[in-house]
């Protein structure tokens, strides 16, 4: 507008219509809805007028903020002004300082379970029955690995009984490697170790493989098989009839190899491809909910439409998992307050209690979790971070806490720890027995995992339409009024339902987009 008078500037300014989202009535900020944000000048609906350009998704402060004052969204402190801020002034990262972290030997226990809401019934979808009681909602070939030593050569045998076995067994989904970077020069008996073998092990009974387990192991490694099943709630397995050894003295050389892979392979193809889906509650489905490149609108629109299908999915009997320490940290009261018992809540301060010395191990601490992105998303910190994606866990209690790479063994709301990044999260939540995946994103991700479904829902309209063939739900439409957090949860709900019935493709496995797995291992490497 190099021409511009004031009086232009004014008109132009007023030509958009200001669309804003308060998320608290006691928030003295609100963000703005508009696309590409909005120009100083623009006069809100209330007569404030903006002291500068705000971009979208970008916070205004709707009062005048003394230097200290608290800054309130989600009715709760984000932030304290790092300078005195004017009403209509645009409050950023450099405007605002970081609150100290919720102490966890103060955190309130139990004092707000909420009651059960009504039970959903009737609600069922089409999926694999497994031996041990779990249910898939895809049936899926998994050749499990002991050691990194034996990846390229399972990859090979993959690629070979895609093109030359799998066409015959049509009823089969698909086949994958479960592939790693662990298995030897490791330490076995070093604190943490036990979470990367027991992530394997129960990567390898998720449900999507249908329970006819086969591994295959270099020979010499550190973590032989033996190990890899030792479990007392593992169903026994026996190793000889399920373990190809590749130094095994009958091999000689890389063909025989693959022929033993490609061999065992096809025995479990011919079972798996014997199996039809059968309706079952949706009791059976354990969903787990992550997000990954947030922004300031995911907090309002897809964590809190994904939190009203998890209560959807809760009153039907179903598992519901969300995770990310980091990304609740600074949320924790919430979360403990609504722990179904003390138990529950002591186990839940203990996974953070874990966290917060392993961060400090690494010199780091929460601070170091929201990305660039996520900060030009408007997000300004975690704590205004860990509020908006907290919203995913919805309204019902606390039902159950897992450490990294535990399997679930209740229905209802539950806690898997795990770090946020999105590939270690999703990894963890598959080991938990995840099968189906909710992803929310702000900024974009053309994330997807081999071993389970995962729906995509963006915050933001615009991304949803300049992504349209990536992204599985708009949540957009609810910053923008066209539906209600009620009316995109329920669509979740029933997209879930779709997809794990095999009657929906999500656009991740319409592409094919499957992001390898990522072990969670905080033990050291020798
Ligand atoms: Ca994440």
């Amino acid at each position: 507008m190099g021409n511009a008078s004031g009086v232009t500037e004014r008109n132009e300014a007023a030509a958009v219509r200001a669309l804003l989202i308060r998320a608290n009535a006691r928030d003295n900020v609100a963000i703005v809805v508009n696309e590409g944000g909005l120009p100083a000048g623009t006069v809100l609906e209330s007569g404030l007028v903006l002291r500068e350009a705000v971009p979208e998704a970008h916070k205004v402060a709707l009062a005048d903020l003394e230097k200290g004052a608290p800054i309130l969204r989600y009715g709760t402190v984000i932030g304290y002004a790092e300078v005195p801020l004017k009403a209509g002034s645009w409050v950023h990262e450099q405007s605002m300082r970081l609150p100290a972290p919720p102490k966890l030997d103060e955190l309130p226990i139990s004092t707000e379970v909420p009651e059960p809401l009504p039970p959903l019934e009737g609600c069922t979808f089409e999926g694999y029955v497994n031996e041990d009681g779990t249910v898939g909602t895809k049936n899926i070939l998994g050749i499990t690995t002991t050691v990194q030593c034996v990846a390229a050569t399972v990859d090979y045998a993959v690629r070979r009984i895609k093109t030359e076995l799998l066409p015959r067994y049509p009823h089969v989904d698909d086949v994958i490697s479960l592939t790693h970077s662990y298995g030897c020069g490791i330490a076995l008996d070093a604190p943490g170790a036990e979470i990367p073998v027991r992530t394997l092990r129960n990567l390898s009974r998720n449900p999507n493989l249908g329970g006819a387990p086969m591994m295959v192991s270099l020979g010499c490694e550190k973590l032989q098989p033996a190990v890899l099943v030792a479990s007392p709630d593992f169903p026994v397995l026996d190793t000889s009839a399920n373990v190809v050894r590749l130094q095994d003295e009958q091999h000689h050389g890389f063909e025989d190899m693959v022929t033993a892979i490609m061999r065992m392979a096809e025995a479990r193809l011919v079972r798996l491809n014997a199996r039809r889906r059968v309706t079952r509650p949706a009791a059976d489905l354990i969903v787990g909910m992550q997000c990954g490149g947030s922004d300031a609108f995911s907090g309002v629109t897809a964590n809190p439409a994904l939190g009203h299908a998890a209560d959807l999915l809760v009153r039907a009997g179903a598992t519901v998992i969300f995770s990310e320490v980091t990304e609740v940290r600074d949320a924790a009261a919430i979360v403990t307050a609504r722990a179904a018992n003390e138990t529950v809540a002591r186990e839940f301060i203990r996974e953070l209690a874990w966290y917060d010395d392993y961060l400090s191990r690494g010199e780091t601490d929460r601070s170091a979790n929201p990305s660039p992105g996520n900060k030009k998303g408007g997000l300004t910190n975690i704590v205004e971070k860990a509020l908006g994606a907290t919203a995913k866990a919805g309204s019902t209690a606390l039902a159950g806490v897992l450490g990294p790479g535990e399997r679930v063994n209740r229905r209802g709301l539950i806690f898997a720890a795990t770090p946020a990044g999105d590939f270690v999260c999703g990894t963890l939540q598959l080991a938990a027995g995840m099968n189906v995946h909710v992803f929310t994103t702000g900024r974009g991700t053309p994330y997807g995992l081999a071993m389970a479904p995962v729906i995509k829902v963006a915050s933001r309209s615009a991304l949803a339409q300049r992504w349209s063939d990536l992204i599985d739900v708009d949540a957009g439409v609810i910053a923008t009024g066209k539906a209600s957090v009620e009316e995109v949860g329920e669509q979740i709900f029933r997209l879930i339902l779709d997809v794990a019935s095999g009657r929906k493709v999500t656009c991740a496995d319409r592409w094919g987009l499957h992001n390898d797995l990522a072990l969670f291992n905080p033990s050291p490497v020798t």
